[in-house]
């Protein structure tokens, strides 16, 4: 999967639990991504005027599905590349029915929070943070009269807050009554309201025909029920671990939760991974107990090669079906021969093709193998006496990769072979 643009949701997701941090982790992995080129977008149900601090702190994001997907902004251009506002009958019908309500709402329209001077002490919600809630009232602009408002612009969404309202299901029956609106409750006591056909998902799909890219190029991260019909048309749909059961059933993998940088950590495995470069290493240099005492011979620097490589560990002997712990082997005449005298050369032979098969399969043209053993010592390995001298020659699983044309690196050429790659 080649991802070309990543989307995301903001509260629950690319926000920490305090609605206003993007935190470094996440920052750094979008900016590499950024790097890569890949094209990223926030899809929000917030408008554009109250994400401001969110750009600042990712300020090469591309574009902005916003108004649960009623308009896309792309931020290169400076201009909406796509808007479905709700039409004005129903505009109407909608608000007569929250007029005749001591309710709090809000109009979406060109970007901006539109609401009525003396209904913001209906505001109440106690599960977001007083900053957050007073960075969002600061930015919502107040009329005297919100239905006059209404007549004479385009509205993007209509959002009702009546946390815990004693008439909350009657106004909800009255205003889903009226036709031609899809709407969404990502908050309990929440009823935001679009024109039909209007989502996230239903906006990144204009938004990929406008730029030419197709879902599978998709990447997208949400946690609420509005960012369902998203996840559904990505290639990658990922669900946040603190996402609705539903969100999690629409999506095709799940990260971590936003407050464990999960969008980082699904970055780092589907995009950042498949380009590393993949390096067979001896799976004792990784601190495997596979070595011939039952120990290893685990070596910090070969295990941070995983910065830069994909580490696929092999162990010949072990491949060779030989057991852990066994009697130590040499190399005498061309034969792999115990210290008691017992042949093992087919055992090693076997383990050598085995370990070919895993580097083809894995398109391994680089390994980093353990120094002098006789199955995966380059250039020296002890001489057969068993006394710890050391002699020219391979060993035999060196030795068939090396005929195969994988260059094969000891755990003392490290700076060696990071220099071949340029890192
Ligand atoms: Fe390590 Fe290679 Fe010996 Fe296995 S065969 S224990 S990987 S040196």
């Amino acid at each position: 999967m080649a991802v070309k643009l990543i989307a995301m949701d903001l509260d629950g997701t690319l926000m920490s639990s305090d609605h206003i941090t993007v935190t470094e982790k996440t920052k750094k992995a979008l900016l590499k991504a950024h790097h890569l080129g890949i094209k990223t977008a926030i899809a929000t149900g917030r408008t554009l005027s109250v994400i401001g601090n969110v750009l600042e702190q990712v300020p090469f994001i591309d574009y902005v599905i916003y108004s649960n997907g009623a308009s896309v902004f792309d931020r290169c251009k400076g201009e909406n590349v796509y808007t479905s506002a709700i039409p004005s009958e129903t505009v109407s019908r909608l608000v007569a029915v929250l007029e005749s309500y001591p309710v709090y709402y809000e109009l979406y329209a060109g970007g901006c929070i539109h609401s009525q001077a003396d209904k913001g002490k209906y505001f109440k919600n106690k599960d977001l943070p007083q900053e957050f809630l007073d960075f969002y009232l600061e930015n919502i602009k107040n009329h005297a009269s919100l239905s006059e408002y209404a007549e004479k612009n385009d509205i993007e969404k209509i959002n009702l807050f009546y946390f815990g309202g004693e008439f909350y299901d009657e106004i909800k029956r009255k205003l889903l009554a009226v036709s031609g609106i899809d709407y969404t409750s990502p908050v309990s006591g929440d009823i935001e309201m679009t024109a039909k056909g209007v989502n996230k998902g239903a906006a990144l799909d204009n938004l990929c025909k406008a730029i030419n890219f197709t879902p599978d190029e998709i990447m997208s991260f949400g946690d609420a029920d509005n960012d369902i019909e998203m996840l559904q048309f990505s290639g990658c749909g990922i669900a946040m671990a603190n996402a609705s059961e539903e969100c999690k059933r629409a999506a095709k993998y799940e990260t971590l939760s936003n407050a464990q940088d999960g969008i980082a950590a699904a970055i780092e495995k589907f995009i950042f991974e498949p380009l590393k470069p993949k390096l067979l290493v001896s799976a004792c240099l990784l601190g495997e107990n596979c070595k011939y005492n039952g120990g290893n011979n685990y070596c910090e620097d070969v295990a941070g090669l995983s910065a830069y490589f994909n580490l696929i560990p092999i162990c010949p002997e072990c491949f060779g079906g030989l057991p852990i712990p066994r009697v130590p082997n040499e190399i005498i005449n061309g034969r792999v021969v115990s210290k008691n005298g017992e042949d093992y050369t087919k055992e090693y032979g076997d383990g050598a093709e085995k370990s070919l098969y895993i580097a083809n399969e894995n398109n391994c043209g680089y390994a980093l193998l353990k120094e002098r053993s006789p199955s995966c010592g380059f250039g020296k390995i002890y001489d057969g006496s068993f006394s710890g001298t050391l002699t020219s020659g391979n060993g035999v699983t060196a030795d068939l990769l090396d005929e195969n044309s994988i260059r094969i690196f000891g755990e003392s050429e490290i700076d060696k072979l990071l220099d071949e790659f340029d890192f």
